[in-house]
């Protein structure tokens, strides 16, 4: 057995992360990570891995998370499946140079935007979706040709030590390393200069994470969360707003996903038509004992089971459960809760959720949900429920948010056309299918020119002539130009 003196002495520090580091370069800079073949052959291993070891991911999402295999299979794995399929297909295109305008002031020459690697990238990520935030990020940094380093939230342990051990067996151990560990391994990849860091996480931890980019101007995109707020028009499909609200929040993780609704928002009146119809589905979805039920995920772990109780025990909350609240401390279960307007200076109205409680605000008029939302900070999804279409547009057009779904929660993620990241708070830059590629890229500008029409008048000694022709050209005036050259002022 190792002496505590060699685990000591083999403990990742700042100077194995600085070897590491300096390993990934030499392969970056041998041009290996560059080339079509080499993105190509890295991404149809880790499709491969998906799909081979898909029992091994479930159980580990099982072991980490109690996470039904329905939820691990179609949140995780397809989408993973999905984003490797998208990339594949798509990467050559991605990669073209793209040919764009010139002006006429640099005439004769020719344009383009050529795509680079930026060269080696940290991605850290969260343990509510382990698998899918670990390798979704890992697939854009290798299709966009980059070295990178995963480090898996050690919050999922299963999971993290699945991906090291899968990541070193189905891709190139030369450019693609997996870092475990918690706070002293990743400050210490932290001190390191990279080129890109992409985080996901909280935000206080996102600071973290910006102070350290700062320090060698590493750019980051930081995939954050917030209280993501859900508007309920009293003109729905009121069961299917139910089972959809009750999919994205209970049925995602048990409320521990990041667009998870945070908060409802309706009115004084249809409230209770509301709150008895998802009482109604959620008796249907989980039955009378939800604790029980093998659909629904656990609470990670006992900080997050006590932190998750608090928000529930204020005096300023505890009184306003309308249902649920059931708790189980051994299996870190806590029931599907509905909480009717708590107190406005309560700690549940300001923190984040994360977790299977669902607050439910309501106001006088639908439209006022617009301004409590906007008195707040950005989300990072923003849901309404309505068949008004002036209420849509006004939804659309004055709340900003990371993303908008009209009728629907969660599903925006699904669409890889679509840019998935926050704004303000909710954090900055974003990813999914084309995404993904240009967060990992440089978009290098190229302009060509010949050795002709080296024209005089750019030279000194500087003229009243010159300066009219330059002026001309400047301002794209044919006419001007003409003048100019013909000594008209
Ligand atoms: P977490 O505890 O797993 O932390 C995230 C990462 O930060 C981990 O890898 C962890 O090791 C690292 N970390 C923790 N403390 C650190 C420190 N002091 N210095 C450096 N690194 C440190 O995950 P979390 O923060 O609990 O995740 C939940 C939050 O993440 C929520 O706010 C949620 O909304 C957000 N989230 C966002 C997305 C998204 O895609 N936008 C996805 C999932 C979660």
């Amino acid at each position: 057995m190792a002496s505590e003196e060699q685990v000591k002495n083999s403990a990742f520090d700042t100077e194995a992360a600085n070897c590491l580091v300096k390993e990934l370069r030499g392969t970056v800079v041998a041009g290996k990570t560059k080339s079509y073949e080499w993105r190509v052959s890295q991404l149809k291993s880790l499709l491969k891995m998906v799909e081979e070891r898909d029992k091994q991911i479930c159980d580990a999402l099982f072991s980490d998370l109690s996470k039904p295999e329905m939820e691990a299979f179609i949140h995780e794995i397809a989408l993973i499946k999905n984003s490797c399929k998208v990339s594949l297909k798509k990467l050559k295109e991605w990669m073209k140079p793209e040919k764009v305008k010139t002006t006429l002031s640099t005439f004769p020459s020719s344009a383009e935007i050529v795509p680079e690697p930026l060269g080696v990238v940290l991605v850290i990520s969260a343990w509510n979706y382990p698998f899918l935030l670990s390798v979704d990020p890992v697939i854009g940094a290798i299709a966009a040709g980059n070295a990178v380093v995963l480090k898996p939230s050690e919050i999922a342990p299963a999971m993290s030590s699945l991906l090291k051990k899968l990541l070193e067996e189905y891709l190139d151990n030369s450019a693609v390393k997996v870092v475990e560990g918690g706070v002293p391994e990743t400050s210490a990849l932290l001190e390191q200069k990279w080129d890109k860091i992409f985080y996901t996480g909280n935000g206080r931890i996102g600071r973290v994470v910006m102070a350290a980019a700062a320090k060698h101007l590493t750019p980051v995109v930081l995939e954050l969360g917030g209280k993501s707020p859900v508007v309920v028009d009293s003109n729905v499909d009121l069961t299917v707003t139910a089972r959809r609200i009750i999919g994205g929040k209970w049925a995602c993780n048990n409320g521990q996903a990041c667009v998870a609704p945070d908060y409802i928002i309706t009115t004084k009146q249809f409230a209770p038509t509301l709150i008895d119809t998802i009482k109604q589905e959620l008796l249907k979805f989980y039955g009378e004992d939800p604790l029980n039920s093998p659909d629904i995920s656990r609470v990670v772990n006992s900080n997050h089971f006590a932190r998750l109780s608090k928000l529930l025990d204020d005096d300023r909350v505890s009184g306003k459960i309308v249902h649920g609240g059931q708790t189980d401390k051994s299996s870190l279960k806590i029931a599907p809760t509905i909480v009717l307007d708590a107190e406005e200076d309560s700690l549940i109205m300001h923190e984040e959720i994360f977790g299977p409680l669902l607050l439910v605000v309501t106001v006088e008029k639908i439209e006022d949900g617009i301004d409590f939302i906007n008195s707040r900070s950005k989300p990072l999804a923003a849901y309404i429920f309505t068949n008004n279409k002036q209420l849509k547009q006004d939804f659309v057009s004055n709340i900003s948010s990371g993303a908008i779904v009209v009728n629907d929660i969660s599903l925006h993620l699904m669409v890889d056309t679509l840019p998935f990241g926050g704004v303000g708070e909710s954090g900055t830059g974003a990813y999914h299918g084309k995404f993904s590629f240009d967060a990992f890229t440089h978009k290098k500008a190229v302009l060509h020119r010949s050795f002709l029409g080296d024209a005089p008048a750019r030279y000194p000694p500087y003229t009243a002539g010159k300066l009219r022709l330059l002026k001309a050209l400047l301002d794209g005036s044919i006419f001007g130009i003409i003048r100019a050259l013909f000594g008209f002022s």
